[in-house]
């Protein structure tokens, strides 16, 4: 199976639209009230180049290894759709004297059994975003369309890679370590609806290839894919061929459809932007912007296992998503035990996360929380075991470690009386055990468990030998 993909990029985190003065943080604001005569293509209007659109792109070509261009140029793609003002899009083409802004590049991945996987980039191009249409009740059931002009003109980078990935699960890999790069380099945030949106093509056993339109969502692609080759992997055994076609993903259904309209590339009618003059760049701009990018998620790998005695292993955890990352760093900051930390977060904070299908920074407690209930375990104020109920409140409440345990009754009993209270009850409950205990050492074990279970687990474990000991050896002696 041979699958490439086409990736979206959103450059949401930009004041302003690719060539006009309109926000480019259109979701906070209310429908069709973010546009201009520019981005609208009303006559006599001509559009701008943002030059931040431009120091991202090669922000972002340099991190994937892409060779920028000095000299680069715009096209017209003409299509006729509602989402679609202009009735065309600002584009760039490495065909028919078109530039892009990069191209080549590279991503290595680790596979998720620990191998290196290269994948190589065909080019990077920046274009504009479409609006956005609504369905009220479901794409193909609606009886009429919505639309918003607010994304229309809005920075976009389409980057393109060869199809060296053939597993979906790779696909997955790729989009997830093209997040975390993304958001290390702060040109986009991910976490926004629609910010990252996949075209895929697969091809099976050397059979047609088949495109994937629409994949709006980045989580969505290893399940578009797996769709698309059980799909085709069942015609193969049925003897039929498979078409080559253009399909789009239905994600409610969770299938793919084929689409009846196919473009054809030469129904774009690509030429040469008129009203944009080709954009040079001195070696000096891209050396600059190669000095200054900052830590990547490789990189910054390496020095966790350096600065923090983490593994290879957990330190790619972390860093393949920033904000994890992050959060990793902000809670050994307070709790300077770095493997403590990783080991918590990997653990009992993905559990939660993946239970509740949210992200990090969901999550209702911080860095400061989970310090703190660490050093609560380190203080003997409660278990290790405790630790991880404690966690568990903490997101689903967002109270303080504190707060939680004082609620719940969960601090560690460290109270000599009150276990020796609780020990002379298990041992008028269990008097062959303790005649067990008396001759065979090992059973003293199930009686200390007796008095944790009565007190879930909280008594602390060395008074509680101790106290059973004693009272062993008084019951000897009389
Ligand atoms: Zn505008």
């Amino acid at each position: 199976m041979k699958i490439g993909l086409e990736i979206h990029v959103q450059l949401n985190r930009l004041r302003s639209k690719l060539f006009c003065g309109c926000r480019a943080d259109y979701y906070t604001l209310s429908p069709n009230s973010n546009v201009c005569a520019v981005c609208l293509g009303l006559p006599g209007s001509l559009p701008v180049l943002n030059s931040g659109a431009v120091r991202q792109a090669i922000m972002v070509s340099l991190a994937l290894r892409a060779n920028p261009s000095t000299r680069f140029n715009f096209v017209r793609k003409n299509y006729f759709y509602p989402d679609m003002p202009k009735n065309f899009q600002i584009s760039q083409y490495d065909k028919a004297g078109g530039a892009p802004v990069s191209k080549g590049g590279e991503m290595e991945l680790t596979t998720d059994a620990q191998k290196p996987l290269r994948v190589k980039l065909t080019r990077i191009q920046i274009e504009e975003d479409p609006g956005r249409l609504f369905h009220p009740s479901g794409l193909g059931s609606s009886k009429y369309t919505l639309v918003d002009y607010n994304r229309a003109g809005v920075g976009l980078l389409e980057i393109v890679t060869q199809p060296d990935l053939s597993t979906p699960r790779e696909a997955r890999l790729l989009i997830t370590k093209l997040r975390s790069i993304l958001e290390h380099l702060g040109v986009c945030n991910t976490s926004l609806e629609g910010a990252m949106r996949v075209d895929a093509n697969i091809s099976t056993d050397g059979n047609n290839r088949v495109e994937i339109k629409n994949i709006s969502s980045y989580k969505d692609v290893e399940r578009a894919l797996e769709y698309e080759a059980v799909r085709q992997s069942q015609l193969i055994a049925l003897g039929k061929p498979i078409e080559r076609e253009t399909r789009h993903w239905l994600e409610e259904k969770g299938t793919t459809s084929s689409s009846r309209a196919k473009e054809e590339e030469q129904d774009y009618r690509y030429f040469p932007e008129p009203d944009i003059p080709a954009v040079e760049l001195t070696e000096d701009y891209i050396k600059d912007i190669q000095g200054s990018l900052p830590e990547l998620p490789d990189s910054r790998a390496s020095r966790f296992c350096r600065e923090y005695g983490l593994t290879p292993y957990d330190a790619g955890v972390l860093v393949l998503d920033k904000a994890l990352a992050d959060y990793f760093e902000e809670t050994v900051r307070l709790y300077p035990k770095p493997r403590i930390v990783s080991n918590w977060i990997q653990t009992e904070l993905l559990r939660q996360l993946n239970e509740k299908k949210q992200e990090i920074s969901e999550l209702r407690f911080g860095p400061k929380e989970l310090a703190e209930m660490l050093s609560m375990i380190d203080k003997g104020e409660i278990s290790g075991k405790t630790g991880k109920k404690v966690v568990m409140e903490m997101a689903l409440t967002g109270e303080g470690p504190k707060s939680v345990v004082e609620r719940l009754g969960l601090a560690r009993l460290g109270d000599e009386a009150a276990i020796r209270a609780l020990a002379q009850t298990v041992f008028k409950e269990n008097p062959n055990a303790v005649k067990d205990a008396l001759k065979n050492p090992e059973a003293v074990n199930f009686l200390v468990g007796q008095i944790m279970k009565k007190i879930s687990g909280r008594a602390d474990p060395e008074i509680t030998n101790r106290v059973v000991r004693g009272l062993l050896k008084a019951q000897t002696s009389s």
